[in-house]
């Protein structure tokens, strides 16, 4: 195996598959590293129909994956699949996988992407397909006559209110602030559908119960407190970016993205950033795969430059 390679990309989603593809394309040596067993990133969790990529829609995010991937096999890049990433050096250049091998590459580009906020409670986790849902819209057959809570007040949780509001007894939003950011026509159906209730300036304190979601303990306005029976649970609290490799080695914004320039060169030179993990303005796919391009293509101009 390669240890040297010119370049290695972390993360196999949209940005990192295109980085490392150019790569390919440009005749610099390249390894991709994915923590998952298959690459895609965010692509496998969208059902919704993708219209917004120039000159290609798909179905799902799954479609678009295929397509994506069908077109990457014609660049000879390499791809470690199911290997996390651990660590990332600066001098030397250095990236660390958590099976303990390590790579000397003559640049980085981090395409980490970003996760779902969580709300830190016993339950979040483990009632996962025990009433805890995963997606709104590729859930929303279970909602069949269910009482639904909903956490968060952005476009997600609006949107998966009246989804599952389609479906569902009852749906109930449960928001921490007094008002929702949601865009103004996904609020406005949702105070006007009849079975959707609008709870703001509450939070969670707990999940109930052990083998199913049964329900929630939730605190109010004023010190209030409630408990509510429900039989589903679907979290949208927004996203938090993956980019704890850089932590403490490259500038981070307040709210942990990655700082870029317009090559997308992080602060330290020879690693870059690509993706959501480094867009907080516009977390997209021609984004992500844009800013992978241009890693690319400024890393082949700056080692010809050697
Ligand atoms: C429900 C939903 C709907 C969406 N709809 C659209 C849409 O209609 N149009 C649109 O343009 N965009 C849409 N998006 C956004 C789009 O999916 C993202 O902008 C895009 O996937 C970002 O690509 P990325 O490569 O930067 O990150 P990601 O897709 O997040 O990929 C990052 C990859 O890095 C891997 N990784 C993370 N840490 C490590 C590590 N330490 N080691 C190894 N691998 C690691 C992850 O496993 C992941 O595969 C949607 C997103 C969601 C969630």
């Amino acid at each position: 195996m390669e240890t040297n390679p010119d370049v290695v990309v972390i993360g196999g989603g949209p940005a990192g598959l295109s980085a490392a593809a150019w790569c390919a394309d440009l005749g610099l040596s390249a390894v991709l590293i994915e923590e998952g067993d298959a690459p895609g990133g965010q692509l496998h969790s969208i059902n919704n129909p993708i219209v917004n990529y120039p000159g290609l829609e798909a179905a799902n995010g799954r479609e678009f994956a295929a397509s994506l991937l069908r077109w990457q096999e014609q660049f000879a890049f390499r791809q470690m699949l199911g290997t996390r990433v651990e660590s990332i050096g600066a001098e030397p250049l250095a990236v660390r996988t958590e099976t303990g091998e390590e790579f000397r590459p003559s640049a980085v580009i981090l395409a980490t992407g970003v996760s779902r906020r969580k709300l830190g409670l016993r339950g979040e986790d483990e009632l996962v397909g025990k009433g805890v849902l995963r997606s709104g819209a590729g859930q929303r057959e279970e909602a069949k006559g269910k009482h639904v809570i909903i956490v968060g007040g952005g476009d997600a949780a609006i949107e998966n209110a009246l989804i599952l509001g389609e479906h569902a007894e009852q749906v109930t939003v449960i928001h921490r602030s007094r008002e929702f950011r949601a865009r103004p026509e996904f609020f406005a159906k949702a105070k006007a559908a009849g079975n959707v209730e609008l709870r703001t300036e509450s939070f969670l304190t707990a999940i109930r119960g052990e083998e199913r979601f049964e329900g929630v303990d939730v605190a109010g306005p004023g010190g209030t407190g409630d408990s509510i029976d429900a039989d589903l649970l679907l979290v949208r609290i927004g996203f938090k970016p993956n980019s704890e490799l850089l932590r403490g080695l490259a500038e981070l914004d307040v709210s942990g993205y990655v700082h870029v320039d317009v090559n997308s060169e992080t602060s330290i030179p020879m690693i870059y950033a690509c993706g959501d993990v480094a867009n907080p303005i516009s977390p997209t796919i021609s984004t992500a795969t844009g800013m992978g391009a241009t890693a690319a293509k400024a890393i082949a101009a700056r080692l010809s430059d050697r």
